[in-house]
């Protein structure tokens, strides 16, 4: 949280809740202001917080502007908290979502209005293609979990962060 306030980022730090089914959010954040308006955030971990906050303000902007010359005005998300299993399925491990551990990002809107999802871009025009690329790669060096279209078909439409494991990139 220190370092999170460092970088100028509002948050607001909530109580450990456990909801049932074994699904928890603790030592748990709601993230108000990264820098960038961001949708569909609930609560995080901390540590995945400062790492998502992190991403955004040093590869995801940096890389717009280095692919079209524009900013990122809106990081679109599919949330972060879900009380369900691995690919939602009925059995199973929990997912990282289960302890508010991982997020679900899936468009980002540039200065312009243009949006880029991960759904159309991955294989779309070469620059959105590149720019998605991009920011797969840091997020690598920044989450220890990275699932992105590459991994299956379930994930064709966002990619995938958790603060679980140690190094799964694809
Ligand atoms: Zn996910």
């Amino acid at each position: 949280m220190a370092e999170l306030q460092s970088v100028g980022v509002r948050f607001t730090p909530l109580p450990d809740q456990e909801f049932g089914g074994g699904c928890t959010a603790r030592g748990a954040l709601s993230l108000n202001d990264i820098g960038t308006a961001t949708t569909n955030l609930g609560p995080m971990t901390c540590p995945l917080a400062r790492n998502f906050a992190a991403w955004v303000r040093h590869a995801v902007r940096p890389a717009a502007q280095q692919v079209w010359g524009e900013d990122v005005v809106r990081v679109e998300t599919m949330g972060t908290y879900s009380c369900r299993n691995i690919y939602g399925g009925r059995s199973g491990r929990l997912s990282q979502h289960a302890h508010a551990n991982a997020i679900d990002v899936s468009a980002f809107v540039l200065e312009d209005g243009r949006r880029i999802t991960v759904l159309e871009g991955w294989n779309g025009d070469g620059r959105s293609r590149e720019f998605l690329r991009l920011i797969r790669t840091s997020a690598c060096r920044r989450f220890p979990t990275v699932l992105s279209p590459d991994y299956n078909a379930a994930h064709a439409n966002h990619f995938h962060f958790d603060m679980s494991g140690n190094g799964f990139c694809r």
